[in-house]
């Protein structure tokens, strides 16, 4: 056996930089947070190839004393800990004074610093543990430090780095998240030279939201704001027909930080089933507050992902917070116009287009004041040309912007939709079309009676709403099947099947929902064994929810078409009353509407 030796601290440093730092992302993330501690509230980020050549983060924070400075370079210097009493925000908030000196012992550090009780600057250089001395230096209050030539020294880490456009972008999301956790403070990225984002700082989240993930991601949002078991939930999620093909898009945050946690995932997703359609994703920015403890602390606080002590109480907070929020909005789906073919126009009717009209006479009044004929169409859609007698230039008035989809203003409402309706008819046998206020409803007839009997379902789903069969109907299953309902019987019986273990494989239903068909309990009840075998796992309320979708639709079928123009008053009456149905329990849409807004904006009565 060898001598045990001491580490020497270059080494002991080296192998603590594998901890903290990564790669140029792991480098921006704790100088940003740094920055943040130090109480500034402007902060800039460059990066040059990706960062692996070079990084700078300048803040405007408190500065570092010149006597303090070779010190916050040395493992276990921290200003933000100073008793064991402290020890929780080490784990929550990482701060374990190993940021500096990890970084300076993997790359060339710079630092130019200044507090505000200090009459110069300071300059200091330090790469590998090879330090220059402190010395003075004019720059304004705050802390700049720039990291040159990531990993030179390490040349097995630099292998695993990707390439520089990869960096580049990890970086970017860090900063992007971080900007979006401190909407109080205002950050600049640049990257190789070119500004690509920039946070005015004002406080505001949505604002915040909008200068890093776009108008698009901003446009659509329902603002969250509860307390649900001492757990604070607040930001934005999207509305339920504003989705994503991924989940890309979901960002949470712990206690400030951004992380990743399939329970929280799955109690957003959950909140928007029946919601939203299949297949789609939402889109969120929602912090939670929660208290230090619940928080497990055995994980990494250089990592995103977290576990909780209490799984249930955070997937609970997060799913009522969203539920809550989406259930009381009524917004929905706009009617979407793809392309519009170009019409037209008869010369009469062209003449007596108030746009021409309008156009005529700016033109007309300016030839009068000039004889330069350059005209600034009121509209952009339609071109004036020079020549007087063909003034307007009807293609272009023919096209009317049809392109892009046509978008509206829509406040957002979240009283009920009660105004007085018109039933105009039915479309297709399918449609039927409502005409309400300011606006035109196309319900899909099937699909909204199955929401609506779903609901009815849920909201009665005791035994109120079955029926005592006069002849129990006795159904044989295979063994597993067997096995899966007679542990479920419970389960079925919320749901209105009142079933017994009748042995030897078969179980005997006594009562159904009043819903189905006497006929169909048979092979409905067949059905209900093999979700259940396949779908173990499933929680309770997932296998209740299932069994109530297929109850609605077999009724939805069973209740037929529509006939009378009475019956036809009544549904849409119903339907009306129930401005949380949005789509049907196998997550097609069920109402859709057009405004008279986008109408008139179509056939160019309104700009
Ligand atoms: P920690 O952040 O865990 O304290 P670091 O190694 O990241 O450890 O930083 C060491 C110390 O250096 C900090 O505690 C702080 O006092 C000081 N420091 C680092 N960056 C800044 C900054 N941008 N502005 C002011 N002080 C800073
Ligand atoms: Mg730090």
């Amino acid at each position: 056996m060898n001598r045990i030796n001491l580490l020497p601290k270059s080494i002991f440093e080296l192998i603590a930089a594998g901890e903290v730092v990564e790669r140029p992302a792991s480098v921006i993330k704790e100088l940003v947070e740094n920055s943040i501690d130090s109480g500034a509230n402007k902060i800039t980020v460059e990066i040059q190839n990706g960062g692996i050549r070079y990084m700078r983060v300048t803040d405007n924070g408190c500065g570092i004393y010149k006597d303090d400075i070779e010190r916050a370079f040395t493992s276990h210097a921290t200003s933000k800990i100073s008793s064991a009493d402290d020890l929780e925000k080490i784990f929550t908030l990482g701060f374990r004074g190993e940021a500096l000196a990890s970084i300076s012992a993997v790359s060339r550090v710079e630092l130019l610093t200044k507090t505000e009780d200090d009459f110069s600057g300071s300059r200091y250089e330090i790469s590998a543990g090879e330090s220059s001395a402190v010395e003075d230096a004019g720059c304004p209050d705050g802390t700049t430090i720039i990291v040159r030539d990531l990993f030179y020294n390490t040349p097995a880490r630099m292998k695993f780095l990707k390439k520089d456009v990869s960096e580049g972008n990890l970086v970017s999301g860090i900063i992007e998240k971080i900007a979006v956790s401190h909407p109080d403070i205002s950050f600049k990225f640049i990257r190789d030279g070119k500004q690509v984002l920039f946070t005015p700082g004002n406080n505001d989240l949505l604002t915040a939201c909008e200068a890093v993930f776009g108008k698009d991601f901003t446009k659509d949002l329902i603002e969250v704001n509860s307390v649900i078991n001492s757990i604070k939930v607040s930001g934005y999620v999207s509305h339920p027909f504003s989705s994503r093909a991924t989940r890309s898009m979901q960002n949470f945050f712990v206690n400030g930080r951004y992380i990743r946690n399939k329970t929280i995932y799955a109690a957003l997703e959950e909140a928007y089933k029946g919601s939203i359609m299949v297949g789609k994703h939402p889109y969120c920015v929602l912090f939670l507050e929660l208290p230090f403890d619940t928080v497990d602390v055995n994980v990494h606080p250089a990592k995103t992902e977290v576990r909780f002590s209490d799984e249930k109480r955070i997937f609970d907070s997060v799913y009522y917070a969203v539920k809550n929020v989406i259930d009381s909005d009524v917004k929905r789906p706009e009617f979407k116009v793809e392309k519009i073919n170009p019409i037209t126009l008869h010369k009469d009717y062209r003449e007596k287009s108030d746009e021409q009209l309008k156009i005529y006479q700016q033109i007309i009044e300016e030839t009068a004041k000039s004889d330069k004929v350059e005209i600034k169409s009121p509209r952009e859609d339609i071109s004036v040309s020079d020549d007087i007698p063909n003034l307007v230039n009807l293609n272009d008035y023919k096209q009317i912007k049809t392109e892009e989809p046509i978008k509206q203003e829509i406040s957002i409402k979240t009283e009920k939709d009660n105004d007085d309706f018109k039933v105009i008819g039915e479309a297709f046998n399918t449609y039927i079309l409502v005409e309400q206020g300011e606006k035109i409803l196309l319900i899909d007839k099937h699909a909204a009676h199955e929401r609506m009997l779903y609901e009815q379902l849920k909201s009665n789903s005791s035994l109120e709403g079955t029926q005592l069969l006069m002849n129990p109907v006795n159904v044989t299953l295979s063994k597993e099947e067997y096995t899966a309902v007679t542990e479920n019987l419970s389960l079925l019986k919320e749901v209105g099947f009142v079933a017994e273990d009748f042995g030897s494989g078969s179980v005997i239903v006594r009562e159904c929902p009043v819903d189905l068909s006497v006929e169909e309990v048979k092979d409905f009840l067949n059905e209900i064994a093999g979700y259940l075998l396949k779908n173990k796992k499933d929680l309770v309320t997932e296998k209740q929810d299932w069994v109530l979708h297929n109850i609605a639709c077999r009724a939805a079928v069973k209740g037929g078409n529509i006939t009378s123009e009475y019956e036809r008053n009544k549904f849409v009456e119903k339907l009306l009353s129930m401005p949380e149905i949005r789509y049907c329990p196998h997550g097609r849409p069920v109402v859709i509407e057009i405004t008279k807004y986008s109408l008139e904006k179509q056939f160019g009565r309104i700009q």
